[in-house]
């Protein structure tokens, strides 16, 4: 029979009892501590934070979620799934979620993507959200933690931004006078026309336009008058290509250029002394040009149909037929077909 412990055997224990429980009590009131510390430190985070079991199953989320996303109590949320609160979450979107969340479960680890919310306020914004996989000791899949970053601004800046860029983009593409495309355009437009698979049933056109003694119009008129007849001449000719692969451009001082495509090269001779034509009849007096006293212009048309020849020996090859055309006496139209 086991000896009865003595008086002074129980006080003691009684003392270690007591130094126990005063032990537990500290230490609860340091768990209590910290997890309030936790709690406080995740409400204030103003992302919205979230965490879901295994089952989909929402068990804990922070005020900027249960507020900014769901607008309703953090208790109406935590015990319900994505398919449980349809007047905060729209069946698609949980359908979207829900998928999301199942490929993280099958594939443990973290993940984050960009995805359009529409919150409380009815607003809809852009969240970076962050989600990684919870594992219980046994390394199994508990659930999940996930952190929306609002990236409305920055995605609305960068969108702005890029809009910028192509309208710069655009614009370096525009000559500044007429309003047409310039030189550098030119430069693009005529190697991609060159190297495009086009079918043997179209051919590629080029021409380069000059206005006739258009230094004496200066002269004569005065520069300012001379910017009006570029203007005027720049919108004849592009209005004159009409297709939508079609090209008109301003590729020098009065010189402009054209890149169409036509059946045969008789269209396009008909095509070219009907923009001279229409460049004649709109009757712009320059009495330098002795054989008319209108603004008139001259040209040089090389209709390709043999697409092998290289960009600078074509262009060398319409320069000529320009020059041709103004020692034949201007005002005319030199073609040729290669
Ligand atoms: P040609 O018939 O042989 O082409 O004679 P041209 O006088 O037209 O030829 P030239 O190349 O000697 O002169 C071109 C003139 O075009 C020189 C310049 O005064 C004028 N010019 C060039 N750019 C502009 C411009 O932006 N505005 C104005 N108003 N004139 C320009
Ligand atoms: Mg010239
Ligand atoms: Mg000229």
């Amino acid at each position: 029979m086991p000896k009865k412990p003595g008086y002074e055997e129980l006080e003691a224990r009684i003392k270690s009892l007591e130094k126990t429980a005063g032990d537990i009590n500290n230490l609860s009131e340091q768990v209590f501590e910290d997890l309030q510390f936790l709690k406080i430190i995740i409400d204030t985070i103003p992302s919205p934070i979230f965490y879901k079991d295994r089952s989909g199953v929402y068990r804990h989320c922070n005020q900027a979620f249960s507020k900014t996303i769901l607008g309703i109590d953090h208790k109406q949320i935590v015990g319900k799934s994505l398919f449980d609160l349809p007047d905060q979450i729209p069946s698609e979107l949980a359908d979207i979620y829900a998928e999301k969340d199942q490929y993280l479960f099958d594939n443990p680890g973290s993940q984050s993507y960009t995805g359009e919310v529409k919150c409380s306020d009815n607003r809809t914004r852009t969240f970076q959200f962050y989600k990684s996989t919870i594992l219980t000791e046994s390394r199994e899949v508990a659930g999940i933690v996930g952190i929306m970053l609002d990236v409305t601004q920055f995605e609305e800046r960068s969108s702005r931004l890029s809009m910028k860029n192509s309208e710069l983009e655009s614009l370096s593409y525009i000559d500044a006078l007429t309003g047409i495309f310039n030189r550098r355009k030119f430069e693009e437009t005529f190697s991609e026309q060159l190297q495009s698979s086009e079918d043997q049933s179209r051919m590629l056109n080029i021409a380069i336009i000059d206005i006739d003694f258009f230094k004496s119009y200066n002269d004569i008129y005065g520069h300012p008058e001379g910017d009006k007849s570029l203007k005027l001449v720049a919108n004849i000719i592009d209005s004159a290509m009409r297709r939508p692969d079609d090209y008109a451009f301003r590729i020098g001082g009065e010189e402009f250029c054209l890149l169409f495509w036509t059946r045969d090269d008789s269209s396009a001779k008909i095509l070219a002394d009907r923009i001279r034509g229409d460049i004649e009849k709109l009757g712009i007096e320059h009495t330098g040009n002795k054989d008319t006293c209108l603004l008139t212009i001259s040209m040089g048309l090389l209709s390709i149909r043999n697409k092998t020849a290289d960009k600078t020996s074509i262009y060398e090859e319409v320069d000529k037929l320009l020059y041709k055309a103004k020692r034949s006496g201007r005002n005319q139209t030199e073609h040729k077909t290669v």
